[in-house]
């Protein structure tokens, strides 16, 4: 898989992620010949090739620069052309942890979509592993088949990822007649009660499986979890990524007193300016007399011997300065804030077990 390998280099014909901005960043198919433009100018790629990952890489008018950043599946959520909504970075991470997306692992996926879960899942099962993706849109499926076969993912090709044009509510997820057991399984689908029933004949005769469903809203929730119950699933739990990043700052410390200092030099430097400003009009009003009158003013008639103002340590230089953090003139306390910049609750994970135990005692009961 393109996205699993790393190398120091960009090369003609790489696909690479480039960053254009904090919340910005675009896939891009290196092509020497070619340039990419956006609102600071032209980048032609052939000045791209050669040059290391990471590397800044500005325009031809040296008015901006963007950075070329190798592929992972993470990046790729970012980057990725949106055919329907995805699964984003900090849901992927708790459902693999709890399905259990290790080398090796045996998954299925339904439905692809924008196959920002495909990518992650192909990438952790690995060449041991397999991914078998279904998708019922005719249009998004041969999107995807385009894309996996661009990325070096499917099976036909040596990756681990078959994708299959299906509707799995109706149709279910056997392949080509094979008996196809799967370690986990993560439905994203808008009826996944519909598609449950299904699942039974795909879990493991000697070990366990596990699966998550992804539903933006309780009710469907509800009906995923009756719909396993049924179907002799266990350990059901639902869970919801409410996902908030912390970073850590300092804050300055301002002590009574400080504040009580920084009014005083507040209202003095108000008074001294106020009366700086009675003082010039008062100068102005009397030039303008003189002028009147015809009269000449010497120099110092004009240059107003107003006080300067005192240069004590707290007066405006304090008021005005730019503190910066952390500044060891101040003291200061570390403290915790939360960046809210990152995607946050998208929909609930819905958890369950199927253990081979529970085969046994199925297949008891049924003879
Ligand atoms: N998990 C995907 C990702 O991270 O990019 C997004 C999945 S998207 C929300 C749901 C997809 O399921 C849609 O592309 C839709 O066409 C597909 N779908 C809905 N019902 C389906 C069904 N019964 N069988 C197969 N695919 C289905």
């Amino acid at each position: 898989m393109v996205f699993s390998k790393y190398k120091d280099f960009v090369e003609d014909g790489d696909l690479v992620v480039a960053w254009i901005g904090r919340n910005k960043l675009l896939p891009l198919k290196i092509e020497d010949g070619q340039t990419f433009h956006n609102q600071y100018g032209a980048f032609p790629h052939s000045e791209m090739i050669g040059k290391r990952y990471g590397q800044q890489i500005s325009s031809s008018a040296k008015q901006g620069f963007i950075y070329l950043l190798q592929p992972t599946p993470e990046l790729w959520t970012l980057a990725l052309p949106h055919r329907t909504q995805i699964v984003y970075t900090p849901d992927i991470s708790i459902i693999f942890e709890k399905l259990r997306i290790v080398h090796g692992t045996r998954v299925i996926e339904a439905g692809t979509g924008s196959a920002s879960m495909s990518h992650a899942l192909s990438r952790t099962v690995g060449p041991s592993g397999k991914l078998y993706s279904y998708e019922y849109h005719a249009s998004r499926y041969e999107t995807a088949l385009q894309e996996f076969r661009d990325h070096n993912m499917l099976d036909e090709i040596n990756g681990n990822t078959h994708l299959t044009h299906r509707d799995v509510c109706k149709d279910g997820f056997e392949t080509e007649g094979l008996p196809l057991k799967v370690d986990a399984i993560f439905l994203d689908l808008p009826a996944p009660w519909e598609a449950i029933p299904h699942l039974i004949k795909h879990v493991n005769r000697n070990g366990t499986t596990r699966v998550c469903c992804f539903s933006p809203c309780m009710e469907q929730i509800q009906r995923s979890a009756s719909a396993l119950q049924v179907s002799g699933w266990c350990d059901i739990e639902m869970l919801e990524v409410s996902y908030k990043q912390w970073t850590a700052r300092k804050s300055r410390v301002i002590r009574v007193d400080d504040s009580i200092d920084r009014l005083k030099e507040v209202k003095r430097h108000r008074t001294e300016g106020f009366e700086r400003r009675k003082e010039r009009q008062r100068l102005e009003k009397e030039f303008a007399e003189s002028a009147e009158n015809g009269e000449e003013l010497n120099d110092s008639q004009v240059s107003t011997p107003s006080e300067p103002p005192s240069k004590s340590p707290t007066s405006t230089e304090k008021i005005h300065k730019r503190i910066r953090e952390g500044d060891e003139e101040y003291e200061w306390s570390n403290v915790a804030r939360v960046d809210s910049n990152l995607k946050n609750h998208t929909s609930y994970l819905l958890f369950a077990v199927h253990l081979p135990s529970q085969l046994d005692n199925e297949s008891e009961s049924t003879e």
